[in-house]
This record gives C-alpha cells, sequence and structure tokens, in this order.
C-alpha cells in the first residue's frame, strides 16, 4: 500500500490522501459501500464502477459459508468470483459470529460458532480468519478482534480489548508467513468500548505493533452508545493513530456522523444504511432524507434531486413514478441504491475538494444549514465540530436539539 497525505484542513483534523492498493487508486476520505454477499443488493458490479466507487466491502462471515473458499479459490479470488476490478476490503468475520450466531463462545484460541447452515460447531481462529482473506484476495484485510456490544459494561470490555492486542498478534504472524504482504493490507482494530482508559491502552498496544499493520480500524462503536459518547472516542482515537496510517471508522453511514468524523481526522467508513434504506423507499438527499412512500409525492414529477448527477436523477425518474413503485418493484429499489450511492460519494467527494481548497469549515457550515437548518441541529455534532475548531452556529440561528437529531430517526424507520 501506498499512503500519500496530499492536503490537510488548516482548522480540523480532516485530510485527504490518496491510497493506492493492488486495484488502483482510491483517495480519501471515503465512504465504502457494503457488498456483503459479494453484491451490492441490487447492482451489478458494472453499475457500482461506472459510478466511480474505487473501494467496496464484502463480509468474510458469508463469502466463507457461502460459496466457501473451495469455489473461491477455484474462480481465483472475490475479485474475479464477482467481476470487481477495484479495490476490496474484508471485515475478518468477527462481528458477524456475535451479532448473528446465538451460540458463539469466544476462547483465547478463537470464536467457537454453531454454522447457521449445518448446526455443527466451528472454530474461526485469528489465523483461520486472516487465511480465509488471503483466499478472498481482498486488498485490506481485517484482523480478527473480540467484539462486545457499544453497551457492554464491566470487566468483559478490557477482557476483549486485551484478547484483541493478542490476537493481533496472531495476525500479523499469519499475515507475514503468507507471502501476502506485498498485495494485501492488514489493519488493526482499536477497541476498548467506551472506556477512555482501555481504548488508551489498546491504542498504545496497537500502536506498538505499527510493522505489522497498514492501517488501523476503529471497532466498537455504532452499537447504540450515546452520540456524545461515541465522537468523543472517536477523536480519542484518531488523535493518537499514527498520522502516517489510514484511520477507519466502522459501521459509520450517516452524513452527520461521516462529516464528523472525517473533521475528527478519520478516513473511511462503511455502512449497509444507505443501500439498505433505499430499499425501503428513502432516498438521502442533501436537504435530508426524502421517503418516496409518502403520498405527498403522488403527483410530484420533478426527480429526487434537480442538482444530483446519479443516472436516476438525471434521467429525470419522477418521484412520482418512484413512488408508484416504491417498495413493490425492484426497478426502485436500484433506482434508489444507485441515487443513495452517489449521495455518500458526494458528500465525501465535497469533503476532499473542500480540505484541499482550504474551505472545509465552510462545507461543514452549509452542509449543516441545509441538512438540518429546518429541523435543529444534533447537540452532538456542534459540540464535536466545536472541540475542533468548527463552529455550526457562527451567524446561524439555527435550533439546536438533544439527541441523533430528527433526520436520523426518520431515516432509520422505513
Ligand atoms: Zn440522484
Amino acid at each position: 500500500m501506498q499512503f500519500e497525505i496530499i492536503a490537510k484542513c488548516h482548522t480540523t483534523k480532516a485530510r485527504v490522501s490518496r491510497m493506492t492498493l493492488a486495484h488502483g487508486v482510491t483517495m480519501l476520505p471515503t465512504f465504502m459501500p457494503v457488498a456483503t454477499q459479494a453484491a451490492i443488493k441490487g447492482l451489478t458490479p458494472q453499475q457500482v464502477e461506472l459510478l466511480g466507487v474505487t473501494l467496496i466491502l464484502n463480509n468474510t462471515y458469508h463469502l466463507n459459508l457461502r460459496p466457501g473458499l473451495k469455489v473461491l479459490n477455484e474462480a481465483g479470488g472475490a475479485h474475479k468470483f464477482q467481476g470487481w476490478h477495484r479495490n476490496l476490503l474484508t471485515d475478518s468475520g468477527g462481528f458477524q459470529l456475535v451479532s448473528l450466531s446465538k451460540f458463539t463462545t469466544i476462547t483465547e484460541e478463537g470464536a467457537l460458532f454453531a454454522s447457521p447452515f449445518t448446526g455443527e460447531p466451528t472454530m474461526l481462529t485469528p489465523e483461520e480468519s486472516i487465511s480465509i482473506q488471503h483466499a478472498i484476495g481482498a486488498d485490506i484485510i481485517m484482523q480478527l478482534d473480540d467484539v462486545v456490544s457499544s453497551l457492554t459494561t464491566g470487566p468483559r470490555v478490557g477482557e476483549a480489548m486485551e484478547r484483541s492486542v493478542r490476537w493481533l498478534d496472531r495476525c500479523i504472524r499469519q499475515h507475514e508467513q503468507s507471502g501476502k504482504k506485498d498485495t494485501q493490507n492488514l489493519f488493526a482494530i482499536v477497541q476498548g468500548g467506551l472506556d477512555p482508559a482501555l481504548r488508551d491502552r489498546c491504542l498504545d498496544e496497537m500502536i506498538a505493533r505499527r510493522d505489522g499493520v497498514a492501517g488501523y480500524a476503529i471497532g466498537g462503536l455504532s452499537g447504540g452508545e450515546e452520540k456524545d459518547t461515541f465522537w468523543r472516542i472517536i477523536k480519542q482515537c484518531a488523535d493518537k493513530l499514527p498520522e502516517e496510517r489510514p484511520r477507519y471508522s466502522m459501521g459509520i453511514g450517516f452524513a452527520e456522523d461521516l462529516l464528523v468524523c472525517v473533521a475528527l481526522g478519520v478516513d473511511m467508513a462503511d455502512c449497509v444504511f444507505p443501500t439498505r434504506t433505499a430499499r425501503f423507499g428513502v432516498a438521502l438527499t442533501h436537504q435530508g432524507p426524502l421517503n418516496l412512500k409518502l403520498s405527498k409525492h403522488a403527483q410530484d414529477f420533478g426527480p429526487i434531486d434537480e442538482a444530483c448527477p446519479c443516472p436516476t436523477c438525471s434521467e429525470k425518474t419522477s418521484r412520482a413514478m418512484l413512488h408508484h413503485i416504491v417498495t413493490h418493484e425492484t426497478v426502485a429499489a436500484h433506482a434508489l441504491t444507485i441515487h443513495n450511492i452517489v449521495f455518500q460519494a458526494q458528500v465525501m467527494g465535497r469533503a476532499r475538494s473542500a480540505i484541499i481548497a482550504g474551505t472545509f469549515p465552510d462545507y461543514l457550515r452549509s452542509f449543516f444549514s441545509n441538512y438540518f437548518g429546518d429541523t435543529g441541529y444534533p447537540e452532538w455534532c456542534v459540540n464535536a465540530l466545536r472541540s475542533v475548531g468548527v463552529d455550526l452556529l457562527e451567524n446561524n440561528p439555527a435550533n439546536v436539539v438533544p439527541g441523533k437529531g430528527a433526520k436520523w430517526e426518520y431515516a432509520k424507520s422505513p
């Protein structure tokens, strides 16, 4: 991996960098759409490439169960299997083990779980997770970590963090012995829950292993914790992680979360939210989410967003048409998924342009004004951005609302 910082914001911690991997260049900060089963639901890989997306995420847990390693090996890896020519990141499978399997037991050796297809006990060790990701052939691979929900408290949080550090050592060893280091890049995952002391210890341990890793992820967040805690943990991690490595915040997809994380120094993020909410009939726009199921769109003949360059909007597919077929006809899911992926790319692309132009604080103020001007700014966003020198309320009498903000609830509910 080549990682080159090309611009820094003069006020916040945001930066623009060029990450060169085996399947081309990805400019950071970027949002990675999630292609769980080696496919972004509703789109072909060719469509995704044509939208300009250069990095997507596949789920190791799912690909390992189906189609399985034998098929992936015979296909020559996941790129060839799915016909995807750009960069690919795989997670380690740990998160799905905990969130999807009721019977997962964590031991020092690895995670023991019941196969959802055969019911047979199956062990996923750190070494196996890395070997599976080698077979998949992703450009960026993730360490197996011991994942606990961000709502877990007590000694389990510290135990999981310490084990994640030990498992990182095993992942590094497996990766170094594989001969894949030139084409595949291992990322560590910082754990430690919502406890700043545990996070700090994990950061120290994982930064000490920097020779073995190409980048760092911030894990264990986005699990329903208070947003005021969320941004403080992101800031703590981004502040301490090495400048010359990419920083990936896992499971982040709302536009306001992305922009706050970028301002705090995050380079990459992923989430199923924009593609999932599309299938429920919600289009993301710079004025906030738009629920096309509502009858008010029945005779609205304009596109989702006049200024959007996506094929759905530029071909003038009307809101009325989308309302007519949304959640009934699969073409509505295609049309909205395309639009939402382009929206996410625009939010991040405009951030990159503004950082390079030296106008990122202005971009933040105008984005939040357009997006939240009518419902009130989430207080946590105001506080998080103040911590890096941007006052969203400067010359702006907008209301500030506690919690996640009304737009969040609107986008979340189908
Ligand atoms: Zn569009």
